[in-house]
């Protein structure tokens, strides 16, 4: 698995469009093709680390991940990437279609392998929202959530042929999913390859179809998925889980399994980023004489104590009752912005005695003796 960024790979820069992707994909993949490079490793693995960038930059989901969390989101305890021992040539090769599929062939068949290019079936990704309080983000949780998908026909093996007899071997391409073709143009005989128009690149044929699947190898069944969330996934992220999506028909493989986190509000604390924030009123007699309250945390209640003479606006630190955030150690911090309240009406006697207290030489606003000043206080809020 490279280390290395996506984009210096590829040498396109980030905001770099999908036609711009493909055609920087398509320069390194020709410059480090192994046919123009017999035996030279260094160029062997240029090949590689270019078709692993471009697999996750070409694709919508996996960009916006890596955008996102860099390689620690292709990681598999992400669930998806998978990239864990890097792509296979014939991964590689695979993906050539998309690449030089406008080119013709590409001369002398340069531009994938003509063996071992059998067309796979995928199934297709399977999308699914899962809510999830700021507690179960907290530790991470495993949810468990029915799905309805695609499975592999039990009756036929997932094959789509009624039985073994049934299931051929395809007689215009032997088995290879590919026909090469021969034409003359003003540039000399051109080869191209193109998918078998009888089997459709499957490079088998069936005579006889499975009636359960009806020859598609695949049935809509309920399933239950567990799906381990990682702590400290936020609103709108996605994890992709390889292959948990729907089974492909006759014998492909499985699409992958999109799960899109939606985050359930807390009755009591505002998350931002990995801290928590929660707002608290003290009354003017704990503001002058000082108290200690209890505030909410994810983990039960926390005391903290108000120092006498605190200033409404003054913002009290929880260390590490935040949250964890997906690709970094610690947590955040449990953020406690305390007002004064101020009384929305008053007796007589509690106008006379405020009255009173107006006049005192203490009831002046002297910011310079108080507190920290709002820049101050700002900036312990935002380091
Ligand atoms: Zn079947
Ligand atoms: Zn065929």
């Amino acid at each position: 698995m490279s280390k290395r960024d996506y984009y210096e790979i590829l040498g396109v820069s980030r905001n770099a469009t999908p036609e711009e992707i493909k055609k920087a994909y398509r320069q390194k993949a020709l410059k480090f093709h192994p046919d123009k490079n017999p035996g030279d490793p260094s160029a062997e693995a240029n090949f590689k680390e270019a078709a692993e960038a471009y697999e996750v930059l070409s694709n919508a989901d996996k960009k916006a991940r890596y955008d996102q969390f860099g390689h620690a989101g292709m990681g598999n305890n992400f669930g998806g990437g998978g990239y864990g021992g890097g792509m296979s040539m014939d991964d590689i090769f695979s993906q050539f279609g998309d690449i030089f599929g406008g080119f013709g062939g590409f001369g002398s068949g340069f531009g994938g392998r003509s063996a071992g290019t059998r067309r796979v079936n995928k199934g297709s990704n399977l999308r699914i929202k899962v809510k999830l309080t700021l507690e179960e983000i907290l530790n991470g949780v495993e949810k468990k959530v029915k799905v309805s998908k695609y499975v592999p026909c039990k009756s036929c093996n997932g094959s789509g042929a009624k039985d073994g007899s049934s299931h051929h071997t395809c007689s215009t391409c032997n088995g290879m999913g590919r026909v090469t073709r021969v034409t003359n143009t003003f540039l000399g005989q051109m080869q191209t390859t193109q998918t078998c128009p009888t089997c459709g690149g499957e490079g088998k044929t069936i005579t006889e179809k499975c009636t359960v699947c009806y020859g598609n190898g695949i049935v809509k069944e309920d399933e239950v998925i567990s799906i381990n969330i990682p702590a400290g996934v936020a609103e709108g992220m996605q994890l992709s889980l390889n292959g948990k999506g729907n089974a492909a028909a006759r014998g492909g493989v499985p699409g992958d399994l999109i799960v899109l986190v939606e985050e359930v509000p807390h009755e009591k604390l505002i998350r931002d980023g990995s801290n928590l924030l929660y707002d608290h009123y003290i009354n003017f007699s704990q503001a002058v004489l000082g108290d200690t309250i209890e505030v909410p945390t994810l983990e039960g209640k926390a005391r903290i104590k108000i120092e006498p003479g605190t200033q409404g606006g003054k913002v009290l630190r929880l260390k590490g009752k935040g949250l964890p955030s997906v690709n970094a150690y610690g947590r955040g911090d449990l953020l406690v912005n305390i007002n004064v309240w101020t009384p929305q009406s008053v007796s007589r006697e509690e106008r006379e005695i405020l009255e009173k207290l107006a006049t005192s030489e203490n009831f002046k606003p002297n910011p310079k003796k108080g507190d920290k000043s709002f820049f101050e206080r700002m900036k312990d809020v935002f380091n």
